[in-house]
C-alpha cells in the first residue's frame, strides 16, 4: 500500500504526505505549523505518525512551517546540503552591521570625540566605548529579531491539537532542528521502507529537487517548481503510478495578468514554473502513460484556472487511451485533496 495526500499546493504553500504501510513522510512544510496540523487532521493524517520531513527547496512556500513543525514533532529533516545552508541563511537574523552602516556610525561617534579632543580630554577609553556601543546596538538588533521569532513561534504553537503544546520549550534559534540528514540529488536513499530517488529540477533555488518514492512495488513522484522539462526529469518520471506534476500557469493569463514584468519573466524563465502548455507537451510526447493518477499541482491563483489546466492535460492524454489510468486530479491551495491509495 502507498498513499499520497496533498495537503496544499500553490505559491502560498506546499505540503504532501507520502506513506507506505510502515513509513510516513511529509514532503515540504510550506504552511504554518498550525495550518499543517489542521490540514492533516482534515485529511485523516496523524502527524504523530510522521517519520521525517523531506524538503524540495528553500523557497518560503515550501518551508514556512518547517522549523516549528519539526521541533514540535521531534522528527528529522532531510535536505541537500546546499538547501539546508540556504534555509539557515534565510532564517538567521543579521547579527552584524554592514561595513557601510558601521562606518556611518563611527563617523557620527567621531563628532563628540573631536569636540573632546579639542577640549584636550580625549583618551583611548572613549574610542573603545564607542566601539562597544556599536556591538551593543548590533546585539540588541539581533535580540529584537530573536524576540520576533519567538513571538511568532509562540503564536504558532498555541491552539495546537496537543494539549501539551504550551509546555514545549521555545527555542531561541529558529534554525534548530531535532536532526538533520543530508541527501544528494541523483542518489537514492531510504526512510523506513520507502526508497527515495531525488532528481535535480531547473528552478531558481540553491539545489532544488523532485522525488520518486517507491515501496511495495508502487512508485509515486513529485515534480513541481521547474522551469522546463529537462531530460533527467523526463527519465525520472517513467513507470510512475501516481504523479504530482506542476501545471502552474496559462501563458495568456500570465502575459495579460497582474504580475510585474520582472516577475512574469521569472515565472516564464528556464528556472521558473511549468505552464499548462509545457506540462501538456510532456504528457503528449514524453510521458509513458502508465500512471493511475495524475495530480496537477502548484496552480497559480492569479495566472491559471483549474479547468484550463485540466483541459490542457486531458487533451494531451487523448493519445494514451487506458481504461482506468491517467485520471486527473487538481491539487488545491486552500484544502487538502482526498488521499490517493494504491
Ligand atoms: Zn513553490
Ligand atoms: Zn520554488
Amino acid at each position: 500500500m502507498m498513499r499520497m495526500t496533498v495537503l496544499a499546493s500553490g505559491s502560498k504553500g506546499n505540503s504532501t504526505v507520502i506513506s507506505s504501510s510502515r513509513t510516513r513522510i511529509l514532503v515540504d512544510a510550506g504552511l504554518s505549523c498550525r495550518e499543517l496540523l489542521k490540514r492533516m487532521a482534515i485529511a485523516g493524517e496523524d502527524p504523530t505518525q510522521l517519520d521525517a520531513i523531506l524538503i524540495t527547496h528553500e523557497h518560503q512556500d515550501h518551508v514556512a512551517g518547517l522549523g516549528v513543525l519539526a521541533r514540535r514533532l521531534g522528527i528529522p529533516v532531510y535536505f541537500t546540503e546546499p538547501t539546508h545552508r540556504a534555509w539557515v541563511r534565510m532564517m538567521t537574523p543579521r547579527t552584524t552591521m554592514t561595513y557601510a552602516k558601521w562606518l556611518d556610525h563611527i563617523q557620527r561617534e567621531k563628532a563628540p570625540r573631536a569636540a573632546a579632543v579639542a577640549a584636550q580630554t580625549y583618551d583611548i577609553a572613549a574610542e573603545s566605548a564607542s566601539i562597544t556601543s556599536v556591538y551593543a546596538e548590533a546585539a540588541s538588533l539581533n535580540a529584537d529579531a530573536v524576540d520576533a521569532t519567538e513571538a511568532r513561534e509562540a503564536m504558532d504553537t498555541e491552539d495546537l491539537c496537543d494539549p501539551d503544546a504550551a509546555s514545549t520549550p521555545t527555542k531561541a534559534d529558529p534554525t534548530h532542528l531535532p536532526a538533520v540528514e543530508f541527501f544528494h540529488s541523483g542518489t537514492h536513499f531510504c526512510i523506513g521502507d520507502i526508497d527515495i530517488t531525488p532528481f535535480t529540477i531547473p528552478h531558481d533555488a540553491a539545489d532544488p529537487c523532485g522525488f520518486v518514492f517507491a515501496s511495495e512495488g508502487i512508485r509515486m513522484a513529485l515534480a513541481t517548481d521547474l522551469g522546463y522539462m529537462p531530460p533527467n526529469v523526463k527519465a525520472a518520471l517513467k513507470r510512475i503510478d501516481v504523479l504530482l506534476l506542476e501545471s502552474n500557469h496559462d501563458l495568456e493569463m500570465l502575459r495579460d495578468g497582474p504580475y510585474p514584468w520582472s516577475v512574469k519573466q521569472r515565472v516564464l524563465s528556464r528556472v521558473g514554473h511549468l505552464s499548462n502548455l509545457a506540462t501538456a507537451e510532456f504528457l503528449q510526447k514524453d510521458y509513458d502513460g502508465g500512471a493511475a493518477w495524475i495530480v496537477l499541482g502548484h496552480l497559480s491563483e492569479s495566472n491559471n484556472a483549474p479547468e484550463l489546466a485540466r483541459i490542457a492535460a486531458e487533451q494531451a492524454l487523448a493519445d494514451h487511451p487506458t481504461l482506468l489510468g491517467n485520471r486527473i486530479l487538481l491539487a488545491q491551495q486552500g484544502t487538502p485533496l482526498e488521499s490517493i491509495c494504491l
